[in-house]
């Protein structure tokens, strides 16, 4: 769900923040890195068994200044953000990037390409949902392709995703965590069989950070 209307992002010069916070990447290709966390409110795709379902009402979260964010981010040790959701994509975030930029931080993407792009990235996840399928212009940005996976069906989806992904991006399935015992012994062996894929876990969760 998002319906923040746009004059009072003023562009994008304010955006729903949610919470903002330093921690250590948990998945994906930058899984293990210090990273400095910027969660915007807002989503419509609505899966199943998100695990952020706290930030799909944007209206829960005034817009603020990105200069307050930005602030807080530049200060921090690590030099790598991660502009996360919600969706981030519902909101102009060329501003936001912009600014982090200018401070001379790395920026990553975590998206599920279901809007419009916006804003500059080092580096963007794309995970796509079915629900709401990535635009086409998401596969051409894609750096890092996460596919979660919640039953062998969605092996299937996984490779729909990949078929439309550029040549040099990264292959990831993740098992969803709810059924992550169950099945990650399909994913494991399905990897072995197709080894253009890398299996992502949720370190974070193993070791109860944010
Ligand atoms: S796209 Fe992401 S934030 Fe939105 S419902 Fe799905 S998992 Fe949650």
């Amino acid at each position: 769900m998002s319906n923040v209307p746009a004059d009072i992002l003023e562009g994008g010069a304010k955006l729903p923040l949610v919470e903002d916070f330093y921690t250590i990447q948990g998945e994906g290709f930058h899984a293990g890195k210090p990273a400095y966390f910027i969660r915007l409110g807002g989503c419509d795709v609505g899966c199943a068994w998100c695990d952020a379902k706290y930030a799909w009402n944007p209206k829960l979260y005034p817009p603020v200044p990105i200069e307050t964010v930005v602030g807080r981010a530049a200060a921090c040790a690590a030099q790598a953000i991660v502009i996360t959701g919600g969706e981030p994509l519902l909101y102009p975030l060329a501003p936001l990037t912009a600014a982090l930029r200018a401070r001379g931080l790395e920026i990553f993407l975590e998206t599920s390409g279901s809007h419009p792009f916006s804003g500059e990235f080092d580096w963007v996840c794309l995970s796509p949902k079915m629900k709401q399928p990535p635009l086409e212009e998401a596969f051409g940005r894609a750096d890092e392709l996460k596919v979660i996976i919640q039953s062998e069906s969605d092996f299937d989806w996984a490779e729909r995703n990949a078929a439309r992904v550029g040549e040099n991006c990264l292959l990831y399935l993740q098992p969803e965590w709810s059924v992550s015992q169950r099945i990650t012994p399909a994913i494991v062996e399905y990897v072995k069989a197709h080894p253009e894929w890398n299996i992502s876990v949720q370190v974070h969760k193993f070791m109860n950070i944010p």
